[in-house]
């Protein structure tokens, strides 16, 4: 059923049958895809593009590693992970190894938005409290409890009393005043801080680029009002930060949660949340936690497989490095932010931008507020002559 000509016909039929502005597509004229390899997307129109903008491939679009591992593994078996198998307890010791001392307890989950959600459940449990404090701009997922700490999604009218925000690291943002300010807000509506999470990227309020400082100062001053500090590397880990295989390792940073997902699987849906033992075993004394999917042989194997081409590839290090690249050869009048390959570059029609890239054959996106910033957050394997093919067109596309 794999369709080579374009459809007219497959706009309208999707708007009709997955709810219009429910599911939400790029640029006027949607790109309808047919496969992609590497660091090229191929539409149906015959074209291709180079992907600036898919963090999920982080080893790049159908990589055969990952690839075959999943097929393999799913001609032998996949089954409910109330089963003991070897793939689940490889991933959770390795992913566990990669973390600060005393981080110790994987779980598994289907989602960014999961990994979260089971991590509020715990903090509330954790410290008897009822409070969190996000950054203003913040996006953490789709449940419930994460809707109400993205607080990009909703105007600062529509936030729930108990969630407070703190300001994200722009010029005059102070993290400890941040987190006693959001602590005082949250104690006027009778809520104590139980957790503070944070996207160390800053990805939705236009990719910021924090010191140690801010962040080691929302961490001790959220300890040391009594509440647990999350990092939330749903978007930043996996190396994409180009130092280490996690954002916040970059700023010595020791959390009680982090969460792990998109390029996990490198498409396929897999997550994880990480704590220490006994904030979930306070958590199972009370409460339970078992979804269908999470941690299927599968899954894991997807997992495994992209954190060995990680790291046989040197891909942390790679990103690292085309990262400085991409920054030296960004017109120099403009303002970029980020580090590695996530990258953020302020420009006042950042959309039409968006709109003229993708005539140029490169696929960015855009964020911040009111959409003012293009966001640059390409799989890792780039070449450099990709980097430059990308360079090229942006330069064609600001001069055209
Ligand atoms: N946290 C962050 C920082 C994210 O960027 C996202 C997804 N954009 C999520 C959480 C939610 O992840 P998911 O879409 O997999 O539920």
């Amino acid at each position: 059923r794999v369709s080579s000509a374009a459809d007219p016909g497959l706009l309208p039929r999707r708007r009709a049958a997955l709810g219009g502005d429910l599911s939400p597509l790029f640029y006027r004229e949607p790109l309808q895809v047919v496969r992609a390899a590497g660091a090229w997307v191929y539409t149906a129109d015959g074209r291709r593009y180079l992907d600036a903008y898919n963090n999920v491939p982080v080893v790049g679009h159908a990589h055969p590693a990952v690839v075959q591992a999943i097929a393999r593994q799913a001609a032998v078996l996949n089954l409910n992970s109330r089963y003991l198998h070897p793939h689940a307890v490889e991933l959770a010791e390795r992913l566990v190894a990669t973390m600060p001392e005393g981080l110790d307890t994987c779980v598994f989950v289907n989602s960014g938005s999961e990994a979260n959600d089971l991590a509020w459940r715990m903090a509330r449990i954790a410290t008897g409290r009822s409070g969190v404090l996000v950054a203003d701009l913040a996006y953490h997922g789709v449940s419930e409890a994460t809707a109400a700490w993205s607080t990009n999604t909703y105007p600062p009218s529509a936030r729930p009393a108990h969630v407070a925000t703190f300001e994200a690291p722009r010029l005059s943002a102070d993290a400890r005043q941040g987190v006693r300010a959001g602590c005082a807000e949250l104690g006027r509506s009778g809520h104590e801080v139980a957790l503070l999470a944070v996207d160390s990227v800053f990805s939705s309020a236009g990719i910021l680029t924090p010191g140690d400082d801010f962040m080691r100062g929302l961490q001790d001053e959220v300890r040391a009002a009594g509440g647990l500090f999350l990092a939330d590397e749903v978007q930043a880990g996996f190396g994409r930060g180009g130092r280490n295989l996690w954002r916040f390792l970059d700023f010595g940073l020791t959390p009680d949660f982090v969460t792990l997902g998109k390029p996990m699987g490198n498409g396929h849906p897999v997550a994880a949340l990480i704590t220490r033992r006994e904030i979930a075993e306070q958590f199972s004394a009370v409460d339970e936690f078992f979804s269908t999917f999470a941690g299927n042989p599968v899954s894991c194997v997807a997992a495994l497989t992209v954190l060995d081409v990680i790291e046989e590839t040197g891909l942390v290090a790679r990103a690292g490095e085309l990262g400085d690249v991409l920054r030296a050869r960004l017109p120099s009048d403009l303002t970029v932010r980020g580090r590695g390959l996530m990258i953020g570059v302020e420009l006042p029609d950042a959309a039409e931008f968006a709109e003229r890239m993708r005539e140029y054959g490169v696929l960015v996106g855009t964020t911040g507020p009111g959409g003012g910033v293009l966001k640059i957050r390409p799989p890792l394997i780039w070449s450099t002559a990709e980097a430059e093919h990308f360079i090229e067109a942006f330069q064609q596309a600001r001069d055209g």
